[in-house]
């Protein structure tokens, strides 16, 4: 069976429009229930919480905790890598921030399209191959949001990848841009291990449409919503580990108890969830998973994962054009913020298109934000 891993990368917040401010309290009480249940694979990396994610690791897992006690995996920040002199310090800046010796589990961070300046013309791979050498990393490997014949092209010309992290999950598993079965497979023929990111996609698995929760709670009333995603995820065959990005403790919770009553999806319930992606595909206006990447490329300082969240929310609830809505409202809210960008502050510079795993064109959505909720009805004046 699949275990179930911490992944860091969207943690509680003490101001939601601060990615920085990590509740470490309560970070702290989800790192000792998910210990007490078992579990002991963390995932983080360099960029998370712009940049604080692996320090708040240490704070909390290895300042509290014997190193024999868990596994940590993180990640080298393709994003920001241009030659070949920067590996070796990011990397001792990694296990500072992390507080460790070695890295159980190193992965260079999404390899794609959009990182390729530095895989292409830095030599990563003999980087981590010799970091693996010298006992600072256990483990070798990518994480990707590619398609699968990215992937076996990597695969193919890098034996020596030990696993890789993939976006799975029942939203995804037949869709043909991520190809996330398809990529299981080739992960699987290559013979490599295989972790599981987004098993919620974003969230977008953990509030569903009216309509598809229906389907799932006829079916089975006390089963969260949740429960859907995570099952599918525990019972595939090849993967070892997924992450549950939870960002509370209540969610974490709720993920271990699914994880703790653990059967496979029947043949019905899976019917269910084909159902249920139907409906979630016609309601999502913007594939996007929070995932953040754009809004560090991003000069105008827009906050586009959590306008995008928004819009989205707007767009699956007000069906009918109400001129009020709360997404609305929290909209108009973001915009009195100091130093954030609105939609409608796009250049349309394009340079956040080339950062976007799910190759969302954001600044044509950008528009779109901008006319729904820049209006009079939403209380912008200008
Ligand atoms: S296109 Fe718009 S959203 Fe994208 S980086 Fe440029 S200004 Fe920011
Ligand atoms: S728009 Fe793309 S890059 Fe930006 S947060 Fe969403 S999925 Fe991530």
């Amino acid at each position: 069976m699949v275990d179930l891993g911490f992944g860091m990368m969207r943690l509680p917040l003490l101001d939601e429009n601060d990615v920085t401010s990590i509740d470490i309290e309560q970070v702290k009480k989800m790192v000792d229930v998910y210990m007490e249940s078992g579990f002991n694979h963390f995932d983080t990396a360099f960029v998370y919480h712009e940049g604080v994610g692996e320090k708040t690791f240490k704070e909390c897992v290895v300042d509290r905790y014997p190193r024999e006690s868990f596994k940590i995996a993180t990640k080298l920040p393709l994003f920001v890598i241009t030659e070949e002199s920067q590996l070796e310090p990011i990397f001792a800046q990694q296990l500072e921030n992390c507080g460790v010796d070695y890295i159980d589990y190193y992965m260079l961070h999404n390899v794609s399209g959009f990182t390729e300046n530095a895989w292409k013309n830095v030599d990563l791979y003999s980087f981590i191959q010799k970091k693996k050498e010298e006992g600072f990393i256990k483990h070798i490997g990518i994480s990707t949001h590619g398609n699968a014949e990215f992937l076996e092209e990597i695969l193919f010309d890098h034996p020596e990848l030990e696993f890789v992290l993939l976006q799975i999950n029942y939203l995804d598993w037949e869709d043909e841009n991520i190809e996330s079965k398809k990529c299981l497979e080739v992960a699987k023929k290559y013979g490599k291990e295989v972790m599981i990111m987004e098993p919620f996609k974003g969230g977008f698995l953990t509030d569903v449409p009216e309509e598809a929760e229906k389907l799932m709670k006829d079916y089975n009333p006390d089963a969260p919503v949740a429960s859907w995603a995570m099952r599918f995820v525990a019972g595939l065959e090849g993967a070892s580990v997924t992450l549950t990005g939870a960002s509370s403790l209540e969610q974490l919770k709720e993920n271990i108890e699914s994880f703790k009553n653990f059967t496979p999806l029947n043949d019905e319930e899976l019917e269910i969830i084909y159902e249920v992606s139907d409906i979630i595909n016609s309601n999502i206006t913007v594939d996007c998973t929070k995932c953040r990447y754009c809004v560090d490329a991003c000069t105008e300082e827009i906050n586009i994962a959590k306008i995008f969240d928004l819009y989205n929310k707007e767009k699956i609830v007000n069906k009918k054009g109400e001129s009020w809505t709360q997404f609305g409202n929290a909209y108009l809210n973001y915009s009195k913020l100091p130093d954030v960008g609105l939609a409608s502050d796009c250049i349309g510079c394009e340079n956040c298109i080339e950062e976007c795993p799910q190759q969302i064109n954001i600044p044509e959505v950008l528009k779109e934000v901008a006319e729904t909720f820049e209006t009079e009805g939403y209380g912008f004046t200008d």
